[in-house]
């Protein structure tokens, strides 16, 4: 089985003053190629933090992260930025787009920092066709609606066929009508291209858009009943 995400044992422990907070405490999962997850769970589980680390944007106090099998919590940060850039696409609550340049631009220039790597120009024209983009190219991100402003920032980030798409709760900014737009089209793009993609999400209507729900609390992931019958199933039968 490929898996694309696989966590072991991560802690993350942020140090505020001579404070530890801990924010994760041994967490463990696997996502595999072409599956769509969501994440949920109460504001301050760890969420945020977890996705973070998963993209390469946090170190982890221990514990190991394996991205389409590169271990990054135990590469340097050089190989982590290589990893980041090649094989993990984001996006965010607040779109992140840069203000002053169309949406086409924009996105280009998600393509040219890729490099020679990214997608094909009929791949490029497949992918806005389908995130109906077409018509909208030439508008800077301010003359756009949230939810096609999302839309713009879903295409940057799927635009290198990324191995993992990361999204942070990616409808938090949108009414209910963008809001199932954009799950829609990450559906679509799930389905089309076997994108594999993991969504932070507070909504239980975004979520059921998903393959799987992994729920979090207080910076664990809470087992789902069946394996938590079979961790306890010693205990009972003694
Ligand atoms: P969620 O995304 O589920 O709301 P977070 O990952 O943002 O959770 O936060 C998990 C815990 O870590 C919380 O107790 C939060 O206050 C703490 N935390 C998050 N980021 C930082 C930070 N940069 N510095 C200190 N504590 C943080």
């Amino acid at each position: 089985m490929r898996f694309i995400v696989e966590t072991r044992d991560l802690t993350k422990v942020y140090r505020v003053g001579k404070v530890d907070v801990p924010a994760l405490r041994g967490v463990n999962f696997q996502v595999k190629k072409g599956e769509f997850v969501a994440i949920m769970g109460p504001s301050g589980c760890g969420k945020s933090t977890l996705l973070h680390l998963l993209g390469g944007l946090l170190s982890p106090t221990s514990g190991d992260i394996i991205i389409d099998g590169i271990n990054i919590a135990s590469s340097g940060d050089r190989r982590r930025t290589e990893v980041r850039r090649k094989k993990i696409g984001f996006v965010f609550q607040r779109f992140n787009l840069f203000p002053t340049i169309s949406a086409k631009d924009n996105i280009e220039l998600a393509r040219k920092i890729h490099g020679n790597h990214g997608a094909d120009a009929t791949t490029v024209d497949e992918i806005l066709e389908m995130l109906g983009l077409k018509g909208k190219m030439d508008h800077k991100p301010l003359e756009l609606s949230g939810g096609e402003q999302q839309r713009v920032a879903l295409a940057r980030a799927v635009i290198n066929r990324p191995s993992l798409l990361l999204a942070d709760e990616p409808t938090g900014n949108l009414d209910s009508v963008n809001s199932h737009i954009v799950m829609r089209m990450l559906r679509d793009l799930n389905l089309k291209y076997n994108q594999t993609i993991v969504v932070i999400t507070h909504e239980p209507t975004t979520a059921t858009y998903t393959h799987r729900i992994i729920e979090m609390l207080d910076g664990k992931i809470v087992p789902k009943h069946a394996d938590f019958h079979v961790e306890h199933e010693g205990v009972f039968t003694l």
